[in-house]
């Protein structure tokens, strides 16, 4: 059995358990109390009737008053109309019958209970429920009437407990089925609701243990359900896709970064083994083959570098911001850049604005944006395109607008372009990380990071920062 349904069998159900119980005694407790409480007011009704008869009879001396109440006595037992229903009698100072209504004198074998507790009790009146000699149950009720005459001691009236009994077991009978109902309905619905807990859990336990043991391709089965189940089981599902794309995308990166760093190896070590041959350094394939060996070299300490940058960014380095011009920090890549846009047959168009841009940022870090950006704007343009910068204010936020007139993004590569690893269709070199490295910085610096694009007319990357009020100081 499964922990879940032990706690609920623990708690729930045996609570329930005991609740049904306890009010199924109560009821079966009340109902006797109440029905042999009526029975006992019955007898006592009558025999109050017969006393106040009894007391206003009077004589004109002691003895004559005792004759006619044992009189009236006699007659009241001889003319009792209930003999049906109740046996009355008259008992004498031993609890012997003196007269009963049936007629026959019952000979009891020993002093009814009822009149001896009687005798001993303040108000002269007790009750006594007992099987009587035929086998039946019956309540009798005592009380003492030491002002009737002298030889009857008290009034005591019997009567059958048979029909009351009946009806009693019937309502018992009825309560425990009740009392049973409620239990197996609440063991029914608990099973269902459990079970409808512990399945879909115990599959959501088996998918995780494959997931956590690698299996990336493994998924719950779909649920409709909104509720909290459903919801684990989708955020299991989408948790597992998640996972299986970052692993895709970091294969497809080892193999992109192994391919781009093999490239210039390849060409450095092809022209490492050629100017070992070449005695003369004056040779124009000597001076060549350093060049070259000197460019590849450039290229990969780039890479290197944006890696390296890239997994320090992962490991949470921490900005050191500072108030800059925003107009200035951008000038100052673009002429950076400058040199490479024209060497690939493009032109920058960027107008300075006159008004600084107060921005809080990390000035190395925001280089790194504007270059990541440029250069895909550079690797995607065709000759004679244009890349324009635009630099805009508008309420508490600062716009840096970079425009290409490239080949675009495929709207279906849109959505992942800012994706770490991910490299879009007919990509060109690179590990697929620069986008990734510019929207870590600028969600770091409070701004974000928009890109749209249409393929086949160019891209634009819109940076938003917010901008900073006090006075500017430069760092
Ligand atoms: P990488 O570091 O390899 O350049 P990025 O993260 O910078 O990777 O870019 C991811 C992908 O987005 C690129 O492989 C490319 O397909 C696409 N991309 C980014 N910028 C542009 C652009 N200006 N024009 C066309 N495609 C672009």
């Amino acid at each position: 059995m499964t922990s879940i349904t032990k706690r609920w069998l623990r708690g729930s159900l045996l609570t329930t358990f005991l609740v049904v119980t306890a009010a199924v005694s109560i009821y079966i407790y009340t109902s006797y109390t109440s029905y042999y409480g009526e029975v006992q007011q019955a007898i006592l009704s009558r025999i109050s009737s017969m006393e106040g008869q009894l007391k206003i009879t009077t004589g004109q001396n002691a003895i004559q008053t005792s004759q006619k109440r044992s009189q009236l006595l006699q007659r009241m037992v001889e003319q009792f109309d209930e003999k049906d229903k109740f046996e009355f009698m008259l008992l004498d100072g031993a609890g012997r019958p003196i007269t009963a209504s049936s007629g026959a004198l019952i000979h009891y074998e020993s002093t009814p209970q009822d009149f001896l507790e009687a005798l001993e009790s303040n108000s002269g009146t007790a009750k006594s429920v007992y099987t009587s000699a035929t086998g039946e149950r019956v309540m009798a009720v005592t009380v003492l009437v030491p002002y009737a005459a002298e030889e009857i001691t008290a009034l005591r009236m019997v009567t059958s407990l048979t029909l009351v009994d009946q009806t009693l077991i019937q309502r018992t009978f009825l309560a425990l089925v009740v009392g049973l109902a409620v239990l197996l309905v609440s063991v029914w619905s608990g099973v269902f609701f459990i079970r409808s807990i512990v399945k879909p859990l115990g599959q959501v336990e088996q998918t995780a243990t494959e997931i956590a043991r690698g299996n990336l391709e493994v998924r719950l089965p779909q649920v409709h359900n909104s509720d909290e189940i459903g919801r684990l089981c989708n955020t299991i599902n989408q948790m597992a896709e998640e996972l299986s794309k970052t692993d895709r995308l970091q294969n497809e990166f080892i193999s992109s970064v192994s391919h781009e760093l093999r490239t210039p190896l390849t060409s450095i070590r092809g022209w490492v083994e050629t100017i070992a041959q070449i005695r003369d350094p004056e040779d124009e394939n000597y001076r060549k083959g350093l060049s070259i060996i000197g460019r590849e070299t450039d290229r990969l300490y780039e890479m290197v570098e944006e890696l390296l940058s890239f997994s320090r960014l992962q490991s949470g380095v921490k900005l050191e911001c500072c108030p800059l011009d925003l107009v200035a920090e951008l000038t100052d890549a673009a002429l950076f850049m400058e040199a490479r846009i024209h060497k690939e047959g493009l032109h920058l168009v960027y107008e300075e604005p006159d008004l600084p841009l107060p921005i809080w940022a990390d000035p190395s870090r925001l280089r790194q944006v504007f270059i990541n950006v440029l250069d895909n704007a550079i690797k995607y343009s065709r000759p004679g395109g244009a890349i324009t910068l635009d630099l805009l204010q508008d309420g508490e936020s600062v716009y840096v607008l970079i425009k290409d007139q490239g080949r675009g993004i495929a709207p279906d590569d849109l959505e992942n372009v800012k994706l770490k690893f991910f490299k879009g269709k007919g990509a060109v070199r690179g590990s697929g990380i620069g986008l990734a490295v510019v929207d870590e910085i600028m969600t770091a610096l409070d701004g974000s990071v928009d890109i749209t694009s249409e393929q086949g007319y160019g891209t634009t990357v819109t940076l938003r920062l917010p901008l900073y009020h006090p006075a500017i100081k430069s760092c």
